[in-house]
């Protein structure tokens, strides 16, 4: 399958992923590996009983609208007006060219999903969200694929044999200072989000062909992000994509776990898709290469965003087969056990629970804290979500009665466009 190409037709500006939910230190437990307890902070002014009041009226009003949007039959239309806003060269439309469209699309959507265009924006987008009460953010760097550039840019300088190499090298240089830029933009223990296609053509091309390892420049990129990441004591998860990059994504990852996962620390996280049938045996070797090879395991574990465009017969038949195998994904790894038979000794092993769904959220949450209150073996876990989508079954974990959580993070993100207007 030929991998979909989405390269914008002109140079974007920055998006940015964020997000937060706030806990406190609380103590340490008593499980196989102890770990940094984060309870909600600060608590919310009103009743327990309503724990969205930390939330602004007007986001609570947005996310209801837009929400209820993304959940009816009105999205398809709704985004295709927005594509053909946004793609629009008329005076009156164009957001670049009518400043009152601008304003218009920036005030209501894009100010609702995104953290920012420029480095003030989306520091004061984390402030604020900091300032809610939320506990950490992650940040992405928007761009996931690289500007086109301008062949006339080129014309004269360079030989035309020289051009493509020129074309790449560019886009792996943007790719790499957009995420070191990023990177300043968070603190310690926030995370970023790493997209690898957002290196450009030739990563996609290593991806597609599945190369075991990185083109040279992109390694030497991706190494120095990763140092960068490990010095401020932040974290970076690579994201899973489409299933023909998903192999390489998969081992140049492995690599970079093996690489920075080392004595305790936990830098760099995979992404696992549960909708894949393949899924469970993915999380058994990746299990059982850290306990063989004696590095730390970081997952971020996604239902997955590509069901409508990528290979059908290798994700799950149903909705709930999906929602089964990410519980029981879950689950093995909350209670320290390899999802099939036939794993060695455990090794260590941090979860990030990236969903929207409530009931999913809060089985981890349970059976995170059942296992800590009895003192029995398990790992650290964390939560987030896209900024915009659903906030709210965060909050609620965040508010009084929901305390002992193991860390709590929101992502303020573009990925509706990601899913559903650059695929369109
Ligand atoms: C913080 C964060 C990071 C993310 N990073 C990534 C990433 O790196 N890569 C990525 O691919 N996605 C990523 N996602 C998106 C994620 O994969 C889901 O698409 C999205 O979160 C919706 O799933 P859910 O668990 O939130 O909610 P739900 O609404 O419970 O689940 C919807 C999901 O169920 C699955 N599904 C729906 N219908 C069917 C069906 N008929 N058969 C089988 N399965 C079905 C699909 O995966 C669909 O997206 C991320 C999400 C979050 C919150």
């Amino acid at each position: 399958m030929q991998p979909q190409r989405i390269w914008p037709r002109r140079p974007g500006h920055l998006a940015y992923i964020v997000g937060s939910l706030p806990l406190r230190h609380a103590s340490t437990s008593s499980s196989t590996h102890p770990a940094t307890l984060l309870a909600a902070a600060p608590a919310p002014s009103s009743p327990r009983h309503a724990p969205l009041a930390v939330m602004p009226t007007r986001t609570l009003v947005k996310s209801l609208v837009f929400t209820s949007i993304m959940a009816s039959p009105l999205l398809q239309p709704c985004l295709s007006v927005m594509k053909y806003v946004v793609e629009s060269k008329s005076m009156l439309l164009s957001p670049a060219r009518n400043p009152l469209m601008n304003h218009l699309l920036r005030a209501t959507i894009y100010n609702h999903f995104c953290a920012g265009v420029n480095e003030n924006e989306v520091r004061s987008t984390v402030k604020y969200m900091k300032g809610l009460g939320f506990k950490g953010v992650i940040l992405g760097y928007g761009r996931e694929s690289v500007a086109k550039v301008d062949p006339d840019d080129l014309d004269g300088q360079v030989p035309q044999a020289n051009q493509q190499q020129v074309v790449e090298e560019r886009a792996i240089e943007e790719w790499k200072q957009g995420n070191l830029r990023t990177l300043k933009m968070i603190d310690e223990g926030d995370y970023l989000g790493i997209k690898f296609t957002g290196a450009g053509p030739a990563a996609v091309e290593a991806l597609r062909r599945g190369d075991p390892s990185p083109p040279p420049l992109i390694q030497q990129a991706i190494n120095e992000i990763c140092q960068a990441t490990a010095a401020q004591k932040s974290r970076l998860w690579i994201d899973a994509e489409q299933q023909v990059f998903q192999p390489a994504i998969d081992a140049w990852t492995i690599d970079l776990m093996r690489q920075f996962n080392r004595a305790g620390n936990v830098v760099v996280y995979n992404t696992i898709q549960a909708y894949l049938k393949a899924s469970t045996a993915n999380v058994q070797r990746h299990l059982t290469l850290a306990a063989n090879e004696g590095w730390s395991l970081g997952i971020k574990l996604v239902r997955g965003a590509y069901i409508a465009h990528d290979i059908r017969s290798r994700i799950h038949d149903t909705k709930p087969d999906t929602d089964r195998n990410y519980d029981h994904i879950v689950q093995s790894l909350l209670t320290r056990e390899f999802p099939l038979r036939g794993g060695s000794s455990f090794p260590d092993v941090r979860l990030f629970v990236a969903s929207h769904n409530a009931e999913t959220v809060r089985k981890a949450y349970a059976l995170s804290r059942h296992r800590r209150d009895n003192h029995l073996p398990t790992i650290p876990v964390e939560m987030g979500q896209l900024q915009g989508m659903a906030d709210e079954s965060l909050v609620v974990l965040g508010s009084p009665g929901h305390n002992s959580l193991d860390g709590l993070n929101v992502r303020l993100a573009d990925r509706m466009r990601r899913r559903d207007m650059v695929f369109a």
